[in-house]
C-alpha cells in the first residue's frame, strides 16, 4: 500500500486513493465544484476514483 499522506485528511473510503488512517495517498489533490460555495458540501474532490 501506498504511503499516506498525513497532509490531506479524508473520510472516503470507497475511494481508490484513500488510506485506512484517514488520509489520502496522493500527493496532490484537485478540488472543484461550485466557485460560489456557501458551504463547503458543495466543494468536492475531483481526485475522487471509485475503489472496485
Ligand atoms: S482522492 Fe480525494 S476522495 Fe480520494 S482519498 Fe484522496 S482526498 Fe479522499
Amino acid at each position: 500500500m501506498s504511503k499516506a499522506n498525513d497532509s490531506i485528511k479524508c473520510s472516503i473510503s470507497n475511494c481508490k486513493h484513500f488510506h485506512n488512517s484517514n488520509s489520502c495517498k496522493l500527493d496532490s489533490i484537485s478540488i472543484g465544484g461550485d466557485a460560489n460555495s456557501s458551504h463547503s458540501k458543495y466543494t468536492q474532490c475531483t481526485s475522487f476514483q471509485v475503489d472496485k
